[in-house]
């Protein structure tokens, strides 16, 4: 057995302990795997997996990843699944959540996209909790993503579990693979925008994007 091997044996076995430990997250992320296609990266690279520095890395890294992807395979609409019935007779304006902050990662370069959304949608029937909406989109976002589907995933998921009359989706955020590599540019951000019914209307959406835009400015 090489010294490869061995170290490969002890990061899977680690990684396996501390899935038998039973983490919080009921991910079906495979840390054992994970740990193992690290080591590989790191021979990969040229490095020596079994120096004090790297020695915990494979199982860091296989933890880490579970909490990244831990949204893969997870229903997120069950964060929408207890609305509450505007009452009859009541009428309401629209309910917007600013600065939600969120982080993926990204499906083509596997680095981290950092960002906050910001979520209106307009009710008919049906509102829900103000500390779902962090939820709904930390499950989105918890998956391989591109920043242009997780805006979709979020409008769409909203519709389906609240049918509202209107939703607006945006988010912005700064992404690994434009700042660390390529053209490297450290201070580009990316805005997308998802919409659905009323608030797809450009007038209902320009005053939001003020009420948005005051937030980043702030924020900025
Ligand atoms: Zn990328």
């Amino acid at each position: 057995m090489t010294h490869g091997e061995h170290t490969a044996d002890d990061a899977v076995a680690a990684a396996q302990a501390e899935s038998d430990q039973g983490s919080a997250s009921r991910s079906s992320v495979d840390r054992e795997r994970i740990a193992a296609a690290v080591l590989e990266i790191l021979e990969a690279i040229g490095e020596d997996p079994s120096r004090d520095g790297l020695a915990d890395t494979p199982t860091r890294v296989a933890d880490a990843y579970a909490e990244f992807f831990g949204g893969v395979g997870q229903d997120a609409g069950v964060h929408l699944a207890r609305p509450i019935p505007i009452e009859e007779g009541a009428t309401s304006d629209v309910v917007l959540v600013r600065d939600i902050a969120f982080r993926s990662v990204c499906e083509h370069h596997l680095l981290p996209f950092l960002g906050t959304a910001h979520i209106a949608y307009l009710p008919d029937e049906l509102v829900i909790g103000l500390g779902a909406l962090p939820k709904l989109v930390d499950t989105l976002a918890s998956r391989p993503q591109v920043q242009e589907r997780l805006s979709e995933q979020i409008a769409d998921t909203l519709v389906e579990r609240l049918a509202p009359r209107g939703v607006l989706v945006v988010l912005q955020a700064a992404h690994g693979c434009v700042s660390m590599r390529g053209s490297r540019q450290l201070t580009s951000t990316t805005v997308t925008i998802a919409s659905r019914g009323a608030l797809a209307d450009p007038a209902a959406r320009a005053e939001l994007m003020v009420l948005i835009g005051a937030s980043a400015d702030q924020a900025g």
